[in-house]
């Protein structure tokens, strides 16, 4: 193996050119440091740092050249070229759009009395009392895609399992203003008893 073989199979010219930069700026950097504690290396400080820039410039591209640390992360474009080769209708912005309106439009309602399902006591204690629940029915087309722990209704408490419920997600509202979503399955009579908030239901995540 000579001194300056390519071992790195990840290398590429853009990669060995960007290692360069960095590692020219990190000595770059290191020498300025160390002319500030050394006032003798003052006077030639413009030659020597150029030799130090070249220096890390040089270590840093061989390092990029030889070292095989597998491929350097995918960035925005690779994302795109990837979802594009996975198929037309992937796109994150469009997807992202019609996600955030079909939960926005969904029935949104406020329970009357405190919630039949635990909210997570321990969340209280950190973020102030519960102030409100508000709860929302999922889109049918993502309700699939949440996960519901509890089977039983926060409206009654009841199980849902073996009636008509509908898949919903419950919104507990903290003094703090911390709020966040769980899914859940609710009663649909126990739902349509609840009153409106006249909000957009909130989107999660
Ligand atoms: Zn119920």
């Amino acid at each position: 193996m000579g001194l300056l073989d390519k071992t790195n199979p990840w290398a590429t010219r853009e990669s060995v050119i960007r290692q360069a930069i960095l590692w020219g700026a990190i000595a770059a950097g290191v020498y300025v440091a160390t002319c500030l504690w050394q006032p003798a290396l003052r006077p030639y400080w413009a030659a020597l740092l150029l030799a130090a820039t070249a220096f890390g410039a040089g270590i840093g591209a061989l390092m990029e050249w030889q070292l095989d640390d597998g491929p350097d992360k995918p960035n925005e474009e690779d994302w795109r070229e990837a979802l594009d080769a996975a198929g037309p209708g992937i796109d994150l912005d469009e997807d992202r759009t019609a996600w955030d309106q079909a939960w926005r439009a969904m029935p949104h309602r406020r329970l009357e009395s405190s919630p039949g399902i635990e909210v997570g006591r321990e969340f209280i204690d950190h973020f102030g009392d519960l102030m409100s629940v508000t709860i929302s029915l999922d889109p049918p087309e993502n309700s699939e895609r949440a996960w519901r722990e509890s089977e039983s209704c926060p409206v009654c408490g009841e199980p849902t399992a073996g009636s008509e419920r509908l898949p919903a997600s419950l919104h507990p509202n903290f003094a703090s203003g911390l709020s966040y979503g769980i899914g859940v399955w609710v009663h649909r009579t126990c739902f349509e008893n609840c009153r409106d908030t006249s909000e957009p239901a909130p989107i999660p995540w």
